[in-house]
């Protein structure tokens, strides 16, 4: 095999060949690539920002894990992985994979060791035990954490020098997967930016480890970076998704008026630390809502303030508040919080934090086996763009960071296993033209998306999203990185329309006005979508099959 070419400072189209091409620098790509050279795979890290940027470096609360003593439990908090589990599949209301969800929680404790054993620090208490502190849905203090509220920070950081000296190739972008004639993957189509010089990468496996869809949505979370490239490139390749309807909106990021794209969060963790949300006329909005209060899981508590926002007194309010004076510490616990709230004008220490729900995470994605493979040959996925069962209907806290490093592992492995059986050598792609795809205006886009499939959807306010984002999208060659992001963005917006509008119930973090129930008897089954021979995301499940 012939050793990488990495031409990217010119505008000749230039290209690399490698065993394994990881697409994404985040816990899962960093952890899967840090793992399959260990096993001695030639690896190639493609990524569309610098090494350091995703979602990842932006995880404030932590890492949900039960630290095992001799008895499988944690002797400290009486903490057991089956209580996890048991969480995990309450949170995620019915659609878990049992297996997939225990497999996870279960090699927790061996992913984190693994990871400290590489230089992570998380905080400890005064006894020089790992602290823990409690999260929505959480019904033990599980929920490890780094530089008080900067875990995912410190989880990036241990990551980036663990796979120093890999090659990697920042500020490019994967278009497209490049397949052989019989549809095996073998590649991928790249633009480097922001020049968008074309190249490509031929592999023996690619690995999409792309993150989230955020920014799907004009208030999220999410960094600009997530775009759902890697959910749209999987679809193209024949990939199915499933439970693309169940985005979690995260209750309280920080409300600053007319805000746009990624907006700071107020980590969960400070309401597991004793802080309460209140509305303008300082009522709780939590009181009498749940058992677990304002600690319940993040779907009920998103709706909650969604219902008091609509019924405030004299119209719609645009935000709540979260009144954190009565914790002690906030300013060592949470300097991250401190630091946006500083930045926008407000001492959290003295007065509530104005804050409303943002599109935070997509529950669903790619299609895979317990260990990351699709069900195209070739290609494989992991982290928020994969979609194993652990999540269902809706993600426990804490449990996605988690997830990338159990599963990242787990992928590596299994690329290893599949290449030493099968393919030794790099395919030849079939040739074919830049492909083209029809392509809306962002913020057209992200408009449709939050009014009509937000939190609170209907079928009549869906059908709208859908018929304007037909009327308004422009077939465009993907070769230039506004236009792959683009593309992807209203891919995915109709993969998610499709599915959101085929749920006649309410379940987990899919809230349905006119079908406000769960509806176990007809739904209790995840949606699978595909792309049809002419592009258009159809389900493929036969979806109404009774299963009570
Ligand atoms: C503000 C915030 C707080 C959170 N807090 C927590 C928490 O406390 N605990 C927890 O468990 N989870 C938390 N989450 C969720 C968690 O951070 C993410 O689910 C997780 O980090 C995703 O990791 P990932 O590796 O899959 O993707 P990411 O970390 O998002 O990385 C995706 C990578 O893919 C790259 N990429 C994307 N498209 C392309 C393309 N076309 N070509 C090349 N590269 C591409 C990006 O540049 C990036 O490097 C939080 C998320 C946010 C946004």
């Amino acid at each position: 095999m012939t050793s990488p070419v990495f031409d990217s400072e010119s505008k000749t189209p230039w290209e690399a060949e490698v065993d394994v091409v990881v697409v994404g620098s985040g816990v899962a790509g960093l952890t899967a690539a840090s793992r399959a050279a260990e096993l001695g795979l030639r690896v190639l890290v493609v990524t569309k920002g610098r090494l350091a940027d995703g979602n990842t470096r932006w995880a404030q609360g932590g890492v949900a894990v039960v630290l095992a003593d001799a008895a499988g439990g944690d002797g400290d908090t009486g903490d057991t992985l089956d209580a996890h589990v048991a969480d995990t599949l309450t949170a995620g209301a019915g659609l878990c994979d049992a297996d997939a969800v225990r497999t996870v929680v279960e090699a927790g404790p061996a992913a984190v060791e693994w990871l400290r054993s590489r230089g992570a620090r998380f905080d400890t208490d005064p006894a020089g035990r790992l602290a823990r502190t409690r999260e929505g849905g959480h019904s033990a203090f599980r929920v490890i954490h780094a530089g008080g509220d900067a875990t995912g920070a410190e989880v990036q950081r241990c990551l980036v020098a663990a796979t120093e000296g890999l090659p990697v190739l920042e500020q490019h972008v994967a278009v497209d997967a490049l397949t052989t004639a019989s549809g095996e993957v073998c590649g991928l189509r790249v633009l480097a930016a922001p020049d968008s010089t074309p190249g490509t990468v031929r592999a023996r496996a690619v690995l999409l480890a792309t993150g989230g869809l955020g920014q799907l949505y004009q208030a999220t979370s999410n960094p600009e970076l997530a775009t759902g490239d890697g959910l749209a490139l999987a679809l193209r390749a024949g990939a199915s998704a499933a439970d693309l309807e169940f985005v979690q909106f995260h209750p309280t990021v920080l409300y600053t008026p007319g805000a746009r794209g990624r907006c700071p969060l107020v980590t969960e963790a400070v309401r597991g630390e004793g802080a309460v949300l209140v509305d303008a006329a300082g009522d709780r909005v939590m009181r009498g809502v749940h058992p677990l209060g304002d600690l319940a899981p993040r779907d009920v508590v998103s709706a909650a303030i969604t219902r008091r926002l609509a019924s405030a007194p004299g119209g719609v309010d645009d935000h709540v508040f979260l009144d954190a004076t009565a914790v002690t510490g906030f300013a060592e616990r949470f300097p991250t919080v401190l630091a946006a709230c500083t930045a926008a004008g407000i001492d959290p220490t003295r007065e509530p934090i104005p804050v409303v729900p943002a599109a935070h995470f997509a529950c669903g994605g790619v299609v895979t086996d317990r260990h990351g493979r699709t069900e195209v040959a070739g290609l494989y996925a992991v982290g928020e763009v994969a979609r194993t069962g652990l999540h269902g209907a809706n993600r426990l806290a804490s449990n996605s960071l988690l997830e990338g490093l159990v599963m990242g592992r787990r992928v590596a492995e299994a690329m290893a296993m599949d290449l030493a059986a099968g393919r030794s050598a790099v395919s030849d792609p079939r040739p074919g033209p830049t492909p083209v795809a029809p392509v809306a205006e962002r913020s057209v886009l992200q408009r449709l998306m939050s009014r009509y499939a937000g939190i609170g959807r209907d079928a009549e306010g869906m059908a709208v999203a859908g018929s304007v984002l037909d009327v308004s999208t422009k077939d465009t060659p993907l070769w230039t990185v506004d236009a792959v992001e683009d593309a992807a963005l209203t891919l995915v917006a109709r993969a998610l329309l499709a599915a959101a509008n085929t749920r006649t119930e309410s379940r987990g973090c899919h809230v349905r006005h006119d079908h406000p129930e769960r509806d176990d008897r007809l739904w209790r089954r995840s949606q699978t979508v595909r792309l049809n021979p002419s592009g258009q995301p159809v389900l493929t499940d036969p979806i109404l099959e009774d299963v009570a």
